[in-house]
């Protein structure tokens, strides 16, 4: 192909700008100055160069008035804005970061480059449209065509490549400053947006803010100077607040470090330490995740739909890797997001198949390489009825990952006095452990309490590689000790058929032993001290080894040994009495 024909993609985001083209028929993202994503930021420096970029977003915390943020949310308005005095349309201040993103395409490479195809949200009107066009031609790129921004991401799934493909997608789109939901209908090479819905002030900068004033509220308890009140410290806070928010993305807790960050009335530097954790911040930001779960109703309303109708659910946006969104999503719409293509990427990779379109590129799907089971552990939880609920499934890194992939999560120990844990890895769909494929077991010895409760918070981290090698550690939270295993996950889908075979095979071992099974962890999890207790213990442990004990029965015995160990644990000897005798009871019922 002629070189001079070759169109790229470009996603001109609200917060980062993203470029791509096809590659050897595959959509590939270019670095623009050596950074995959472009902060939309344009800035005059105070020497009068033009900034784009990092160097106008460093810029922006401490020269606000000679740097635009955030300026896709004026385009097509007719408003101006000031930029070191000097005044500048919406289309022009764009075009200074598609110019960017012109001359790195141009750097990478090695050609002139001056079509294009830019993404724009699916409710932008005619006119925000034309202002983005013409944003182009200012900086001398024809725009070949602008589509929106769900489209985009379908495309980079593949989804419409096919002419005679039939879907209907949700496009869950959380950003840094804006959060859009759209329905859109392929249908046989056509694409129809059915309804959109959003909220043009939601996304990621909140989030960054709740945390930010989360630590300056604590500062101004602890210390009494508002960090609010000096913008250096407190862009500092912003900014750390990004970096602990997408750290949280992928483990369970993350640590603000502010040092310097105040000086106190005798002119001692004040510092911010702060351990953060996922629980912590979910609570901060959950009702601003809970209204974009709002928007998804609102969204499926307008179009008449219901959960049941839509396809697909893609989530695209930075945003989206934030674990709960996925959780929140899937709970919603009934079903497992997609998530595999980078979710900052995808709609600058789906200009860049449009574009390759456009130009009669070959296009071959992007290839990513998934697992395609769920990894975790087994677990036990005290359910709402205070019963103990065994052998459940927790996964840690979920089926449909993007490898390498790295997650973790936090685990606590059931009872004070416990210094060991059993870590028995599976790997599968089912909510119960056992029903998945067990890749292997090990032990986390000599624990030490780290809570006021007597129990134990452990991180267990998980690192799968490409060749599906899965590196388990489990780390004490108060020493920080390891202990890690290697397992190798088994990176064959297998058939249904296979699936419902080890799945039959599973249930007769699991009806076989199951009292064995399920009660197992009770024998390093509890001392019990009162020999009477322990005697009714042993009888009820020897009951629920019995093969033809009835599985509810087997469930409420178990939830009464459970609470037997809890109020030992407690120390709460007419709690005992009363568990002793319901146990008695049941266990008259049964032998
Ligand atoms: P936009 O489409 O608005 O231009 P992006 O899709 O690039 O924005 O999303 C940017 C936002 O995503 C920022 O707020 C950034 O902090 C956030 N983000 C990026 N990576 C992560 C992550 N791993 N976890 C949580 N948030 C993230
Ligand atoms: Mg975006």
């Amino acid at each position: 192909m002629n070189t001079s024909e070759k169109i790229i993609g470009i996603d001109l985001g609200t917060t980062n700008s993203v470029l791509a083209v096809i590659q050897n028929g595959v959509p590939t993202l270019l670095p623009i100055n050596g950074q995959r994503l472009l902060p939309s930021l344009v800035g005059i420096s105070p020497a009068g160069e033009v900034l784009v970029g990092t160097p106008a977003r460093n810029q922006w915390v401490v020269a606000p008035d000679r740097t635009v943020r955030s300026i896709k949310r004026k385009m097509g308005r007719g408003e101006l804005v000031t930029m070191a005095g000097k005044s500048y349309t919406p289309q022009e201040i764009s075009a200074f970061i598609l110019r960017e993103i012109k001359q790195g395409a141009e750097a990478a490479l090695g050609y002139p480059v001056r079509r294009a195809v830019i993404t724009v949200p699916a409710y932008f009107t005619e006119v925000q449209r034309q202002a983005t066009i013409e944003a182009g031609e200012i900086a001398g790129l024809a725009v070949e065509r602008i589509i929106n921004e769900p489209t985009a991401s379908a495309l980079a799934y593949g989804y419409g490549l096919d002419t005679d493909q039939h879907l209907r997608m949700l496009v869950y789109d959380l950003g840094g400053g804006t959060f859009d939901i759209s329905i859109i209908e392929l249908n046989y090479g056509v694409v129809e947006v059915l309804a959109t819905a959003g909220d043009n002030f939601l996304g990621g900068d909140d989030f960054d803010e709740r945390l930010a004033n989360m630590l300056a509220d604590e500062f101004m308890e602890a210390h009494d100077i508002d960090l609010r009140q000096d913008h250096q410290a407190w862009a500092r806070l912003l900014r750390v607040a990004e970096e602990t928010k997408i750290e949280l993305s992928a483990a369970p807790f993350a640590t603000a470090n502010l040092e310097f960050i105040a000086r106190d009335l005798q002119h001692k530097p004040l510092h911010i330490i702060r351990e953060v954790s996922r629980y912590e911040f979910e609570a901060l930001i959950g009702d601003l995740l809970d209204r974009t779960i709002t928007c998804i109703d609102q969204a499926l309303g307008d179009a008449k739909l219901t959960a049941a109708d839509i396809d697909r659910v893609l989530l695209v946006g930075g945003s989206t890797r934030i674990p709960a969104v996925w959780d929140l999503v899937s709970v919603r719409l009934e079903r497992e997001p997609h998530l595999e293509i980078d979710p900052d990427a995808a709609v600058a990779l789906g200009a860049a198949v449009q574009a390759g379109i456009i130009a009669g590129e070959d296009i071959n799907a992007i290839l990513v390489d998934v697992t395609p089971f769920s990894l975790g552990i087994e677990a036990a939880e005290f359910g709402i009825t205070g019963h103990l609920q065994i052998d459940m499934f927790i996964p840690i890194i979920r089926r449909n990952n993007t490898v390498p992939v790295q997650k973790s999560q936090l685990f606590v120990t059931m009872f004070p006095s416990q210094d060991k844990i059993q870590i028995k890895v599976y790997q599968g769909e089912s909510p119960i452990a056992s029903q998945n494929v067990l890749l292997g077991e090990f032990m986390a010895e000599e624990l030490q309490p780290n809570r006021p409760d007597g129990l134990t918070e452990v991180t267990v981290n998980f690192q799968l590689d490409i060749n599906g090698i899965l590196d388990a550690t489990v780390t004490e939270r108060k020493t920080g000790k390891k202990t890690s295993a290697q397992l190798k996950a088994s990176r064959q889908r297998l058939s249904l058929e296979e699936i419902a075979q080890s799945q039959a095979k599973l249930d007769v071992v699991y009806g076989d032993s199951r009292g064995e099974m399920e009660f197992s962890p009770l024998d390093d999890m509890v001392q019990i001290v009162d020999p009477g207790v322990a005697v009714l213990l042993d009888r009820a442990q020897k009951t629920l080894a019995r093969p033809d004990l009835d599985g509810e029965m087997a469930a409420e015995i178990a939830g009464v040994v459970m609470d037997i160990h809890r109020a030992t644990a407690d120390s709460n000897n007419e709690k005992i009495e009363e568990y002793c005798d319901r146990l008695i009871d049941l266990l008259l019922e049964v032998e």
